[in-house]
């Protein structure tokens, strides 16, 4: 039995899809397909401009708002950006930051990354770090360096009691939106347990073994319970398979499943 978490969490990360209508529709299939359960953590991240529509929606259901990213200043002369007390404002109660497409196709450094995960955190928003190493640095044999690094430097001042409210997400850059990739579950098993093997450096054994470590890379129905099932992941980012309800809630319902399992006596 798993002794570090009691729930598996679904992420549904949106990106830059959907029109308001859709939005609309996408999130109404997926809150009357979803039965309440302490089983599972369901949060989906909307683009900005319907976070407010979405937001309206998941009143009074079990479901999360979050955001997919955010600017590291509470107000200020940014234009086009979004602050962490508009989210709060808008009921996000989570953020993603440091996604690979923000990093490799935007040019995100850590450091930027760093002052948003600060940011957020002290803002009281939950925060989702996203890590990963491209297949070039996999094929390098550099997986646990980058890893290292990026959870190092995305952590630096990070103070101690804001780590309830931080998970990290392993998102492997060569497995995202693609569905022919060799990564497997044992593969990103060994990812997490580096990861959390780091966290215990920086935060200390205890908070490294509260805290929720996701994967995601192309899960989808057919993988996702082989995914959640492995030791270290207590939980799925999902991109492509989020945007179709019945799909996503396959994958909620997989989580479901697995943990009822991982908390029956052995
Ligand atoms: C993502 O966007 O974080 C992601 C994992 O995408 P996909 O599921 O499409 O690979």
């Amino acid at each position: 039995m798993k002794t570090h978490t009691s729930q598996k969490f679904v992420v549904g990360n949106w990106k830059m899809h959907t029109t308001s209508s859709e939005a609309e529709h996408l999130a109404k299939g997926i809150i009357e397909g979803f039965d309440r359960s302490e089983h599972v953590t369901v949060i989906l991240c909307p683009p900005f401009p319907y976070l407010a529509l979405v937001g309206e929606m998941l009143k009074g259901t079990q479901i999360a708002l979050g955001a997919q990213n955010m600017y590291p200043d509470k107000e200020g002369a940014f234009t086009g950006e979004v602050s962490p007390t508009m989210l709060l404002d808008l009921g996000c109660k989570y953020v993603i930051l440091g996604h690979s497409e923000r990093r490799h196709k935007l040019g995100e450094s850590d450091a930027f990354i760093n002052q948003k995960v600060e940011c957020a955190l002290s803002a009281g928003l939950n925060a989702i770090l996203c890590v990963g190493e491209t297949l070039e640095q996999r094929n390098a044999k550099q997986t646990q360096a980058v890893l290292d690094s990026q959870l190092s430097q995305g952590l630096a001042n990070v103070p101690p009691e804001f780590f309830s409210r931080l998970s990290v997400a392993y998102e492997p850059v060569w497995a995202i939106g693609n569905s022919l990739h060799h990564e497997n579950p044992q593969q990103a098993q060994d990812a997490l347990l580096l990861i959390r093997k780091k966290l215990s450096q920086i935060c200390g054994d205890f908070r490294a073994q509260q805290m929720i470590v996701q994967y995601g890379g192309s899960v989808e129905p057919e993988n996702a319970t082989a995914y959640l099932g492995q030791h270290d992941i207590d939980g799925v980012l999902i991109g492509g398979a989020s945007l179709k309800a019945d799909k996503f809630l396959a994958i909620v319902h997989a989580a479901i499943a697995e943990n009822e399992a991982e908390m029956q006596p052995v």
